[in-house]
This record gives structure tokens, sequence and C-alpha cells, in this order.
């Protein structure tokens, strides 16, 4: 064994220790660490010829790299959809480091752990309350989902034409219908050979909504004259948390032949509330839903899981089997997610799942998911009761879309947020909303409190008058 390497077996308590403090040290002043950063590294370090060990590669990270590292994780980190980490969820990320477990087959190589994987899909589907006929796996982030869900579509769609895309190819123009797809469907959408274009845009609701408009939809459907197609809708567009009516949709479902896709990457959770469950009223339809863990479940990135209906199991192998015989039948028997999504070879991604749905249960969640909203709800009102501010659009869960108030001000609305960004109190990102200039905050991070909001505001009222 390599000396250093020795060395480093023999002191892996002390390492442990350290980062452990390390980690310590970190969270209790996460509420003081700034959202932003300016320094920056230089990439290009040598590669030594004899290492430094692990506690002097520490040392250096500490001197170089975690100075760099932003509270992200933090109260006030409200860019994009962005959860931070329950102590429960650390626990399960560190442990599946240390137990390394390859998660594919249920027999075999890493056994207990794609049971492990299953049995937090059950504990999922139980918090969102979905049927069972769902089956589910844990792939990075909600971009995969889509392409794993978006995948199955397509050849679901071949095989209404009589055709094995995965096998043959795509030989056919595939028929997609969205209203307002996240950005992420779009790529999967290049990435599956669907081309990002290749999708008719539905009208949405009119009246500041990102919702689908089900007239313009059905009008669509009726165009194709019986042709099958694949809609995309949304539990939760990013700049307005929008949902689409899932109730006409089922209804829709019962008329015409469709793949039915629901990206609810962050919008799924409302359904641990009974306030905001009516949202997601009619998902369980669905052929095939997304979900992100790493936003609202609050649990470290890359976490996110594909929801696929049972009865499309057949089709989802012919997408992505490993082997040429794939054994399906009973997954507790004798199954291996290689031949179910995109990934071979994966770490027990699912366990800071499982910790932290066993750590806080229905009600830890409903109240992550509530405290959201409120605070969501608590800055709205300052945007509405504040004259130097206007609302884009309608706080509708948790996501607040606003501009700075006037149509001269759209120009300060980008120089008003960099400056507000790189004070590193808050952090929010901008959006295109209606042709506007905006700045969205949104609310996912179960540490956020009214003392956040405060700080916030505090911060913005100083800014405003300094551009
Ligand atoms: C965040 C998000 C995605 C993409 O998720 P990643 O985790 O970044 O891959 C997809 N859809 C919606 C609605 C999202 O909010």
């Amino acid at each position: 064994m390599n000396p250093i390497l020795k060395q480093d077996l023999n002191d892996i308590e002390t390492i442990l220790e350290r980062v452990k403090q390390q980690g310590i040290d970190f969270l209790n002043s996460i509420d003081t660490i700034p959202t932003s950063t300016k320094n920056t590294i230089t990439t290009d370090r040598n590669l030594d010829d004899s290492g430094l060990g692990a506690l002097s590669a520490l040392e250096e990270f500490n001197q170089r790299l975690a100075p760099l590292m932003v509270s992200q994780t933090g109260p006030r980190y409200w860019g994009f959809v962005t959860g931070g980490v329950t102590p429960a969820s650390i626990v399960g990320d560190w442990l599946t480091t240390i137990y390394d477990q390859n998660t594919q087959a249920t027999k075999g190589r890493g056994g207990v752990s794609a049971l492990i994987e299953i049995e937090t899909i059950n504990l999922l589907l139980q918090l969102l309350d979905l049927p069972k006929s769902f089956l589910g796996g844990f792939v990075t982030g909600a971009t995969m989902p889509n392409f794993t869900c978006l995948a199955v579509a397509r050849q679901w769609f071949g095989n209404q034409l009589g055709k094995d895309f995965a096998r043959n190819g795509i030989s056919e123009s595939i028929h997609i219908l969205s209203a307002t797809p996240h950005s992420s469907s779009i790529k999967c959408l290049a990435m599956l050979g669907i081309g990002s274009q290749n999708f008719t845009k539905i009208k949405t609701i009119e009246g500041n909504r990102e919702a689908i408009d089900i007239a313009d939809l059905e009008k669509n459907i009726e165009s194709l004259n019986g042709k099958p197609f694949i809609l995309i809708s949304s539990a939760g567009t990013v700049n307005t948390a929008d949902f689409d009516d899932f109730n006409a949709i089922t209804k829709l479902k019962e008329k015409h032949n469709f793949w039915w896709h629901i990206d609810a990457a962050f919008g799924g959770f409302a359904a641990c509330s009974p306030k905001y469950k009516h949202l997601v009223s009619g998902w369980h339809s669905a052929d095939s839903i997304t979900i992100d863990c790493h936003k609202w479940l609050n649990v470290p990135y890359e976490s996110a899981f594909y929801l696929v209906k049972e009865q499309h199991e057949n089709l989802q192998v012919e997408v992505f089997q490993n082997s040429n015989a794939p054994y399906l039948g009973d997954p507790l028997e004798n199954f291996s997610y290689l031949n179910f999504l995109p990934e071979n070879s994966r770490r027990l991604k699912a366990l800071p799942v499982w910790f932290s749905l066993l750590a806080y249960g229905k009600q830890g969640y409903q109240e992550i998911i509530e405290n959201s909203v409120a605070m969501a709800l608590q800055f709205d009102d300052f945007i509405s009761q504040n004259e130097n501010y206007v609302l884009l659009a309608p706080t509708r869960l948790n996501n607040v879309c606003f501009t700075l108030a006037g149509d001269h001000n759209q120009e300060k609305v980008s120089s008003f947020l960099t400056v507000l960004n790189e004070k590193g109190k808050v952090f929010m990102t901008p959006t295109i909303y209606e042709n506007r200039k905006g700045i969205r905050a949104s609310f996912v991070n179960w540490r956020t409190s009214e003392l956040d909001i405060q700080i916030a505001i505090a911060q913005m009222e100083e800014i405003l008058l300094s551009i």
C-alpha cells in the first residue's frame, strides 16, 4: 500500500473528527456566511508526484477553497429554487459515502440498497398521497427524471404506431404539446433526438397565468385528428409557481390517446399540506411525474426521482435495458435499476431522503411547506405595500416574482439585483416575465424565518437609495 494512503488509514479517526468539526462550524455560522463571493480561483494547480495526505489536502482546501463557499444552503438563498439540507439528510448522505454501495439489483451486488431505494420511493408516495401504481427511482436532478419519463413517452409514441424507436431509431415525427415547459424539458427534447423546437406551444390562461388554457389544448388535440401525442404539463412553474388543471386534463385523457407527463419538480410538494393539496388534485392520473428532492425536500444535491406508471414498465425497459433479456416481474425478487434509468452504477442515492422522511415524517414536511409559503406571502406583503416595487404576478405558492415600479426603472432592475446579490445577505435570480425584467425570490429552505425576511427587506431598502 502506498505509504501516504496507509498513513491516512491509520489517521482515519482524526481525519473524520476534523471534518465533523468543520461541518459543525460551517452549519453553526450559516446565518452569517455570505450568499455570494467575488473571489475566485485559478484552476491550474499542478498535480503533485507525491500526495499530501488527507489532512494536508484539507488544509489546502480550507486555505484556498473553503472561504469561497457561499451560503447556498442557508435561509436567505432565494435564487432559482434552492433547498437546504436537513440534519437527518446529512446523516444519510455521509453514510451513503461510508457504505459505498452500488445500487442496482435487488439480488447480488448491493442487493439491499436497491430495496432501500424502493422503500424510499414508497415512503415518498405516501408523503405525496400518490398511488402505488407508480414505480420510481432516483436520478440526479429534475432534468433527469424529465429525461427518463420523456424517453419512455417517446417509446410509447412509437409503440402506438407499431414502431420500436429504442431499437430502430426515431422514424416518425413526435407530437409534443406544452404551455410553459421548464427549460430542462426543452433540453430533454434535444437530448432525446426529438428536437428542442419540435413542440406545439399551447396558450396559457388569460390574465397573468402560466397554466395551460384547456380550451386551446383541446383545439390543438382536435387538429391532430386522433394521432397520439405527449403532453408536458406543469405542477409549479418557476416564475409564478402556477399549476395546470389536472382534473381537466384527466377528463381529456378519457377521450384522447396521449402520454401525460407532469413536471412537479418543486410544486409536487404542495401535496404535503391540506392547504395547498388542491393544486395537484388529479395528478395521480398522469403517466409520469418528475420530482426534485434537493429542492423542497431539503436534502443534498443530487437527488430527484421519476415516477412512471407500472403499466408502462415494458416500455421503460425497452428504452433503458442494459442486458438483452432483462427480467421484469416482481421488483422485490429480481430487479435491477440499471434496466430502468440512464445510469448503470449508482450510489445509494435514496438514503438521505430515507433518513429525512423517517426523521421528520409527514408533519415535519407539512410544516416546512407551509412555512415556506408563509414566508413567501410575508415577502409578497412587503412588495405589494411598497411603492418602489410591484408584483409581476400574484404569489400562488412559494415564488415571489416582482420588479421595480415604473417602466422607466426597467433598466435599473439588473443593477439593483447585481448590487443586492453582491452584498451577500440575500440572493435572488433575474427573470423576464411578460416582457418585463423581473426578480424571483423562491422560498424552499427549511430554515427561513421572519427575521430573514426582515434582513432582506432592510438590505433592499438600503440599495434602492444608492442606485
Ligand atoms: C429545478 C427544476 C427543474 C430542473 O431541475 P434540476 O434539479 O436543476 O435538474 C425542472 N423543472 C422544474 C419545474 C424545476 O423547478
